[in-house]
C-alpha cells in the first residue's frame, strides 16, 4: 500500500549501523528518492568496505560525528544494547532541528537508555519497522523488505508532533503501514509475537542437538519441515537477539510465564489422552493462520 506521493522529506539522512535493516532502509530511500543524500557509519572496516563497494550509501564514514554532520534524520540501526554508547559520542554534534529515530526491536528500554542524552532542539521519535529475515550484515538488505509491513512508532513524553508526522511520512513513503502506541504496549506485543518465538527456536534447536539418544547427524538428516523452520529462525544474529532478551526482560518473562502455563496444559492433555483438547486448540490455531493469510491478501490487493 505504497503512497504515491513524491518529493524530498529529509535533505540528508544518516544511517548508523549498516546491517540488514540499515541497508534495507538505504536502498528504500534510493528507490523512493525521499532524500538527497545518505551518509552511513559502520563499526568495522570490513562492513565499510562492503558498503562502499555496493554503493547504496553516498558517503560511508569511519567516525560517527562525520556521519551525522548536517543530517536532518539520524536512524540508529545497531543492536539495542549499543545505542547509549553511540549517543554519548554524537549527542553534542546533532544538528539543531534534526530528528533522531531508531529501529530497535525493544522500545521502553531504548527510551530509558538514551532519552537523557537527547539535546535541546533535537527530537527523538523511537520506532520499530517490523520486518526482518534471519540474515544479517550489509549485503542482506533489500528495499522490498520494508514494503507492506507495519512500523510502530512509540513517541513519549512531550514529543514534537511535527517530528512525529515527518517520521511517519518517511516510513509510509518507503511503503510501510505506521501505527503509534506506548512503548510498553509495543514490548508486550513483540514479546509474544516475535521474541518468544525466537527463544523457542533457539531452545528447540539447542535441545535437539544436545540429545543423548539421538545423534546430531540424525537430527539434521531427518529435519522435517517444522524443525527446519526452527533452524532458520535460530540462525538469526546472536548479538541482536542477545540484546533483545536482555532489554525486554520484563515483558518476555511475563509472556513466558503465560506460555509455560499453557504448555503445561498441553503436556497434561497428552498425558491424559485428552484428544478433544488438542483438537480444539489445533483447530483454533489453524483458523488464526488462515485469518492472517486472508488479511495479508486483502491488504496487498488494495
Ligand atoms: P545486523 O544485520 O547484525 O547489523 C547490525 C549493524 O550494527 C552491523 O552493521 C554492525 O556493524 C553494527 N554495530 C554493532 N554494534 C555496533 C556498535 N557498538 N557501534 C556501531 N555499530 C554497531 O542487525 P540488524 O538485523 O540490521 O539489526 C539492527 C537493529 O534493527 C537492531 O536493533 C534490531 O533489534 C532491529 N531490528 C532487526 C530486525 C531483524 O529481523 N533483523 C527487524 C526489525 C528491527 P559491523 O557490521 O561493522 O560489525
Amino acid at each position: 500500500m505504497t503512497k504515491k506521493e513524491s518529493g524530498i522529506i529529509f535533505d540528508k539522512v544518516a544511517i548508523i549501523g549498516i546491517g540488514l535493516i540499515g541497508s534495507s532502509i538505504a536502498k528504500a530511500i534510493k528507490k523512493t528518492q525521499i532524500s538527497n543524500n545518505i551518509s552511513g557509519y559502520a563499526k568495522t572496516h570490513k562492513t565499510r568496505q562492503k558498503v562502499r563497494e555496493l554503493g547504496y550509501i553516498d558517503c560511508v564514514e569511519n567516525d560517527l560525528v562525520s556521519a551525522i554532520k548536517d543530517a536532518d534524520l539520524i536512524i540508529l540501526c545497531v543492536p539495542v544494547g549499543s545505542n547509549r554508547e553511540i549517543l554519548q559520542e554524537i549527542s553534542s554534534s546533532l544538528k539543531k532541528g534534526s530528528i533522531l529515530t531508531d529501529v530497535g526491536s525493544v522500545k521502553a528500554e531504548v527510551i530509558h537508555q538514551i532519552s537523557d542524552l537527547i539535546p535541546h532542539g533535537v527530537s527523538f521519535i523511537p520506532g520499530h519497522p517490523i520486518a526482518g529475515t534471519e540474515f544479517s550484515g550489509p549485503e542482506s538488505g533489500f528495499a522490498e523488505l520494508l514494503e507492506d509491513k507495519w512500523c510502530i512508532l512509540t513517541p513519549y513524553g512531550d514529543f514534537d508532533k511535527n517530528s512525529l508526522n515527518k517520521v511517519k511520512s518517511f516510513w509510509e513513503r518507503i511503503g510501510m503501514l505506521v501505527d503509534i502506541m506506548e512503548a510498553e504496549q509495543h514490548d508486550l506485543i513483540l514479546a509474544i509475537t516475535s521474541h518468544i518465538p525466537h527463544l523457542i527456536a533457539y531452545n528447540i534447536v539447542g535441545t535437539a542437538t544436545d540429545l543423548e539418544k539421538v545423534t546430531k547427524k540424525q537430527v539434521t538428516q531427518y529435519a522435517a519441515g517444522g524443525f527446519r523452520d526452527f533452524t532458520r529462525i535460530a540462525s538469526s544474529d546472536p548479538i541482536m537477539w542477545r540484546d533483545v532478551f536482555l532489554n525486554n526482560k520484563e515483558a518476555v518473562l511475563e509472556m513466558l510465564g503465560r506460555f509455560m502455563e499453557d504448555l503445561t496444559d498441553l503436556q497434561k492433555a497428552i498425558r491424559w489422552k485428552d484428544g478433544k483438547k488438542l483438537e480444539e486448540l489445533f483447530t483454533k490455531t489453524r483458523k488464526i493462520r488462515q485469518g492472517i493469510i486472508k488479511e495479508e491478501k486483502e491488504r496487498s490487493s488494495k
